[in-house]
């Protein structure tokens, strides 16, 4: 995608994310993301995926709501997990949560084959139509419970799930994740005790090349929680 009219404020917001992940150093131990990513972040027309109401809003370096009592994520966080996950072109890459399709077209605009899932109907169609009017195509969506994986598309070379899994990563998803592949993914500590203070630890899985898994816990984040084990929403009558 080419510039247009709003190229100057994702570079500003660029910026934003750059000093925020000196900030956040301490707990990524590393200093800044790729330049791949922030060039990423740099082309992603991301108002084409917020509501229109938010649109001038865009650009600032925050979550916002698309309906749904969803949100589509900070970009900071974005640019983190895409880093995080290691990922380029041609790489196979599974996200749980498309929500508004944002984190989507990061990947595939990184070169990579991306496969996300929604447990939400009306999101699915919503990202599907924002990642085509943003010309990101070849994404493939489908609704469903992105805890079970895709088996019919894996193994992963990575994963990233955008919304917080209590306790560990769903087993479905360290199954179909290839040796040498990483699963970035929120953790919510057992228990969620504290009410709305959330208590999530941004954690990366590693899957060596003979398949013993490695964990870190590397930052304090705020995902909505991940959904498991229940049928589609829009699917039965939902009184909320
Ligand atoms: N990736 C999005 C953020 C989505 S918010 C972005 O780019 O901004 C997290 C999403 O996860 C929500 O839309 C929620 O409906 C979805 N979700 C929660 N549990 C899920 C599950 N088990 N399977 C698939 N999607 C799930």
């Amino acid at each position: 995608m080419a510039n247009d009219s709003r190229q100057a404020e994702r570079e500003r917001l660029c910026e934003e994310i750059r000093a925020e992940a000196k900030e956040t150093a301490p707990y990524l131990g590393q200093e800044a993301f790729s330049e791949s990513v922030m060039k990423a972040l740099a082309t992603v027309p991301r108002h084409l995926f917020v509501l229109p109401e938010y649109r001038r809003r865009a650009y600032e370096n925050r979550p916002l709501p698309i309906g749904a009592g969803q949100t589509i994520s900070q970009p900071y966080i974005v640019a983190a997990m895409s880093d995080l996950a290691r990922v380029g072109p041609g790489d196979r890459v599974l996200e749980v949560g498309t929500g508004c399709g944002y984190q989507a077209a990061v990947l595939a605009e990184l070169g990579c084959e991306v496969y996300s899932i929604e447990r939400h109907e009306s999101l699915v169609q919503m990202a599907l139509g924002n990642l085509r009017a943003a010309g990101y195509e070849r994404v493939h969506v489908k609704a469903g419970d992105g805890s079970r994986g895709w088996p019919e598309a894996a193994p992963f070379r990575a994963i990233l799930v955008t919304a917080a899994a209590e306790g560990e990563v769903p087993r479905a998803l360290v199954e179909q994740l290839a040796p040498g592949g990483r699963i970035v993914a929120p953790i919510e500590g057992k228990g969620r005790t504290w009410g709305f203070l959330h208590d999530q630890q941004l954690t990366v899985l590693v899957k060596d090349d003979q398949g013993a898994v490695t964990m870190q816990s590397l930052l304090p984040v705020a995902f909505v929680p991940l959904i498991e084990n229940e049928a589609a929403p829009d699917r039965r009558s939902e009184s909320t």
